[in-house]
């Protein structure tokens, strides 16, 4: 273990919705089997803000959010076998623990005991976070890839790569439609895309959608307008494939009756039951026989594929990031998220 500051610098909320503010807080101790990581880049995501707004039940006050991290290992904890200090490295949002039915049948990001910085317990707004289980979750990162970047890995950019390619399942070809277009929903334009789909991406932001041309949308749709129809009129029929990437009964809803018939819809934003669950319209679900799918992080194990595509040049989360922030910047941002384009990450501690 190397030594480590006795008090670090975290963005620490004391109530639901309340002041985000930057002070020192106790340096993390690394759990037995896990790590703590000297972070270097931590993404501003939804589901932090939901953190903050109290929408999720693990969350317990007072709180750093954080879940969307990359950076360095700091201190290993007992038991840790494959990785050492100085080690890069970024970590799903589902920490799994290796031992349960889900983990044993490959399924991580599902796992029955898993745990996720941010929410179970403090996150990366801070100099230093605790990982739990290392040698499952930890995923190195490449040389070639800077840490900013890679942080957009430990979820969004991942959460769309699972959802496109393994859940969405996408094929060359097909229509694919993004309703949501926040660094989940541009990361799910630029990977469909790079799978030779037709992708129409769905927003009420005029940036939102400029960067959805730019990431790859052969379409673009101003969310505010009567969807479904607009859809079915340029795919001539219905989306195969469509992701509701925000995480609102609208968008959903939009989702679901923009699909043509066994059209997969593929949920990924959150739907906090603390902010009233959508309708599912379904009996368009049986009569089309539509699939409707949940689509949650991606195991650790599948990172190589996505890390080799990134390296062969074939994706590049690079201009999803459009601000870097410090972190005294970071509670404004939070606070705000989804009111700029792109992603924002956190590189100054
Ligand atoms: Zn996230
Ligand atoms: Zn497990």
């Amino acid at each position: 273990m190397t030594r480590q500051a006795v008090h670090v610098r975290a963005l620490v909320f004391d109530s639901f919705g309340g002041p985000l503010e930057v002070r020192e807080v106790a340096a993390p101790e690394p759990p037995r089997g896990g790590v703590v990581v000297r972070v270097a880049a931590s993404g501003i995501c939804r589901s932090d803000w939901h953190a903050w707004q109290g929408h999720d039940p693990d969350v317990v006050l007072p709180h750093v959010p954080g879940h969307e991290l990359a950076g360095t290992v700091a201190a290993l904890g007992a038991d840790v076998a494959n990785w050492r200090v100085g080690d890069r490295v970024t970590v799903p949002f589902v920490n799994a623990c290796g031992a349960c039915a889900q983990c044993a049948s490959g399924d991580q990001q599902v796992c029955a005991r898993q745990t996720q910085p941010g929410f179970t317990h403090w996150g990366s707004m801070a100099e230093f976070v605790a990982l739990d289980a290392a040698d499952v979750n930890l995923v190195a990162v490449p040389d070639e890839l800077d840490l900013p970047t890679a942080a957009a890995l430990g979820c969004r950019y991942a959460t769309a790569f699972r959802a496109v390619v393994h859940v969405g399942r996408v094929q060359a070809g097909e229509w694919v439609a993004v309703h949501g277009c926040g660094g989940v929903g541009l990361s799910a334009v630029q990977i469909a895309a790079a799978a030779g789909a037709r992708v129409i991406a769905v927003d009420i932001a005029p940036g939102a959608r400029q960067l959805a041309r730019d990431l790859g949308a052969e379409h673009v749709i101003d969310g505010s307008t009567d969807v479904p129809p607009a859809v079915a009129g340029l795919t001539g029929g219905g989306a195969h494939v469509s992701l509701d990437a925000l995480g609102a009964a609208t968008t959903c809803a939009n989702s679901i009756n923009g699909l043509r018939p066994r059209g997969r819809h593929v949920q990924v934003g959150l739907l906090p039951a603390a902010q009233g669950r959508p309708e599912i319209p379904m009996d368009r679900v049986i009569g089309r026989e539509l699939q409707v799918l949940g689509s949650h992080g991606m195991p650790a194990h599948a990172y190589p594929e996505l890390l080799g595509l990134i390296a062969a040049g074939r994706l590049d989360p690079r201009p999803l990031i459009t601000r870097t922030l410090t972190l005294d910047e970071a509670g404004a941002a939070l606070a705000e998220v989804g009111r700029q384009p792109g992603m924002s990450v956190v590189t100054s501690f």
